[in-house]
């Protein structure tokens, strides 16, 4: 068969990162991201992580270099730590990485370590439990901390915490939030808040704030530095003079990040979403499934689905707060 080509999309931009979303249920119920009531997929829907190691296995063949797991609640997922041990034993794969609400870590963390699991993001939007519990609905804070704990007495390292302000909710956990990463010596991005789903708790556009309101919030106590790396992602970096840590900014409305767009989604059914903002989709699972699978093998169903994504990947997302959503999934859905 022919060889597995690089994944090259129309506007010249390589994808060399895919987030893996191995489920859509969650043992929380973040506002921002689900509503009260979910109906989830039925478990014929949903890939086999032995599927998922096929398609990893078929995109790092095509120069993928970085993979994350996401979901829903990655470690809700029962098999997730296997999933690891074979993904991060496939050749050429540079990064595996996960993102958690941290619910689980105090068991999972070491399992995951040992897994070969290389780098965490952790969910963490709040420091009051009474809080935290509101805006999770049904999370502890104090697993949370046992939990980032348990990461770094594992040994993982550049750790990030990820965090969604709310206007009217939580906006005084900001300056809290950045003391707390400071002196755990953790990373720390700001993510503003997607129109993805319709959610009822809230109005998005009344709540939303934004990063340069965020910036500003957090430079009445600390100096926020530009920082000059980019990890290849959408967050723009600062540093606070003193601190070896990192405060990210994720702007996907007030700071467009399409134009070096490296990655793509995979849903956990199998979809391929080209871009986070619009619906250009491929199926993967009906490559995978059409036919017999070869655990081992580049599949060449497989690559062809890929390579014709390619020619959809759209240009840019355009996100407005006035005309909203525009992308009726979910997060959890989406993969986060
Ligand atoms: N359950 C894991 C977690 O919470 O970290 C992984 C999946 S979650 C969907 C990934 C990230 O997306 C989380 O950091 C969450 O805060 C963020 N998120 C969810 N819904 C969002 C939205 N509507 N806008 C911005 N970020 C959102
Ligand atoms: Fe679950 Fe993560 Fe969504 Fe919160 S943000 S409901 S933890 S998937």
């Amino acid at each position: 068969m022919t060889k597995p080509q690089p994944l090259i999309d129309n506007f010249g931009r390589q994808v060399t990162y895919v987030r893996l979303s191995v489920t859509d249920r969650c043992d929380f119920r973040c506002v921002y991201c689900m509503a009260e009531e979910m109906t989830f997929l039925p478990k014929a829907q949903v890939l086999s992580l032995e599927e998922m190691a096929v398609l990893a296995r078929n995109l790092v063949a095509c120069g993928v270099t970085k993979i994350r797991l996401t979901g829903g609640e990655p470690l809700v997922r029962p098999g997730v730590v296997e999933l690891v041990r074979t993904l991060s034993a496939l050749p050429g794969l540079q990064e595996l990485c996960m993102t958690t609400n941290g619910g689980r870590l105090q068991d999972l963390a070491q399992p995951l370590k040992d897994a070969g699991l290389h780098r965490l993001n952790i969910s963490l939007d709040s420091l009051d439990a009474e809080r935290f519990h509101a805006l999770t609905r049904t999370g502890r804070l104090g697993r949370v901390l046992a939990g980032i704990q348990a990461a770094q007495d594992a040994g993982f390292e550049r750790t990030k915490l990820n965090a969604v302000i709310l206007r009217g909710r939580n906006e005084d956990e900001a300056l809290p939030l950045v003391r707390f990463a400071l002196a755990h010596r953790l990373d720390l991005s700001f993510i503003e808040e997607m129109p993805l789903g319709v959610i009822t708790e809230h109005d998005r556009a009344e709540a939303f704030i934004s990063s340069d309101e965020l910036r500003a919030m957090i430079r009445r106590e600390f100096t926020l530095e530009a920082a000059a790396e980019n990890t290849g992602g959408p967050s723009r970096y600062y540093r606070v003079p003193g601190h070896p840590v990192r405060i990210g900014f994720i702007s996907p409305h007030s700071h467009n990040f399409c134009g070096d767009c490296n990655r793509v989604r995979i849903t956990t059914e199998g979809r391929l979403l080209l871009c986070l903002g619009n619906e250009h989709a491929v199926d993967l699972r009906a490559a995978l499934r059409d036919g017999p699978q070869q655990p081992e093998a580049v599949d060449g169903r497989v690559q062809a689905a890929l390579q014709a994504a390619m020619a959809i990947k759209p240009e840019r997302h355009d996100f407005t707060l006035d005309d909203e959503p525009q992308i009726l999934r979910f997060m959890n859905a989406t993969g986060g």
